[in-house]
């Protein structure tokens, strides 16, 4: 059958998928990405082979094409990001291969240009300015919280020499350890960003092998006292950069390397098994079996929104993974 059809639109789990573009000196003469529709059709092929069963195609909630801008990218985000100010809990996560584009479409290629922000500094961003807008009806006050999950095990990041926000306890928080830090402005963010940043890298090349093995959880508590009822609504933005979901060989890997793969393995299919049990609208959903899941439970399922950002190295070098990312984005979808 060449239909591989992803189901529409259940409730609250929305899956997009975006493509990244070639890199510079890349060849391009072999692209698995046949065809990009405007309503989530996605066609992909391996150009190598012959014949039309080699097709398959898959249905998403929206395509970004490789000529996709950060910004188109966060219009169709930000519906999604207001609604924490309306007290609902977020959860938003990149999922790919290592080099599919999960950083840059998460927090960008650098905090160099403001054009080159991801979802995370244009959320903070809009949060900030929404907040501002309604001041005179709802006081709105922004933590946030840096966690690195590596190895099953959580990192915190030290981000002391912010002041810490101790006005409420938050909502959609399971990592009590964490400290959270009040922020007031861009400024305050793009400061938190870098140490949480700096704290990483040990050396260059640690930040980047080790983010590819560890997922990274970017926490925003938001606490709204509305000035005529007096009342207060709490919501919440996760924004996860998950490790890479490549295969590791197993005969190759061993000692770290091979912890490393089967942590990561088994934290991204029990995320993959919570997203599947809430769209069945299963009476279980197994959120004790990862980290990753325990802490975001209460952000997952229930009145929560969540979007997965499926991300894919359009390069035929990459076509096994690329099909094993969209068998993954099927089931969650
Ligand atoms: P991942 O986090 O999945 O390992 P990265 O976000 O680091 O992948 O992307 C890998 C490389 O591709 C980086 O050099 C990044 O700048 C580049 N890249 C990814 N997505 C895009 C895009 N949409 N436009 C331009 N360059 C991109
Ligand atoms: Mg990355």
């Amino acid at each position: 059958k060449l239909y591989n059809e992803v189901q529409d639109l259940k409730g609250n789990i929305r899956v997009y998928c975006r493509i990244r573009p070639f890199l510079p000196g890349q060849s391009q003469s072999h692209t698995t990405i046949e065809f990009v529709g405007d309503d989530g059709e996605l066609i992909v092929s391996n150009p190598l082979k012959q014949g039309k069963e080699n097709r398959k195609l898959f249905k998403f909630n929206k395509v970004f094409g490789q000529a996709t801008s950060q910004e188109e990218v966060f219009k169709d985000t930000q519906p999604l990001i207001r609604s924490v100010l309306d007290g609902y809990n977020v959860c938003i996560f990149a999922y790919g291969q290592t080099g599919s584009g999960k950083t840059y479409t998460m927090s960008g290629p650098g905090l160099s240009s403001k054009s080159d922000w991801g979802v995370n500094y244009r959320a903070l961003h809009d949060l900030f300015h929404i907040s501002q807008s309604r001041r005179s009806s709802i006081v709105y006050e922004v933590g946030v919280q840096m966690v690195e999950i590596y190895n099953e095990q959580y990192v915190f990041l030290d981000l002391h020499t912010l002041g810490i926000w101790n006005t409420a306890q938050p909502n959609g928080l399971a990592v009590p350890d964490a400290s959270m830090h009040s922020v007031n402005s861009m400024a305050d963010v793009l400061e938190l960003m870098n140490i949480g940043l700096m704290n990483r890298a040990t050396s260059a090349t640690a930040l980047n092998e080790r983010s590819s093995r560890s997922h990274s959880v970017l926490s925003v508590h938001v606490r709204g006292m509305d000035l005529k009822t007096n009342t207060i609504l709490r919501g919440c933005l996760h924004l996860v950069d998950l490790a890479g979901s490549e295969r590791v060989d197993r005969s190759e890997a061993t000692g770290d390397r091979l912890k490393e793969a089967q942590h990561i393995n088994k934290s991204l299919s029990a995320l993959g098994d919570v997203i599947f049990a809430l769209s069945q609208k299963s009476s279980h959903v197994p959120y004790r079996n990862s980290k990753l899941t325990q802490l975001l439970q209460s952000s997952l399922g229930g009145q929560a929104k969540t979007l997965m950002f499926v991300q894919l190295n359009p390069d035929v070098a990459s076509y096994s993974e690329t099909t094993s990312t969209l068998k993954f984005a099927e089931r969650v979808s």
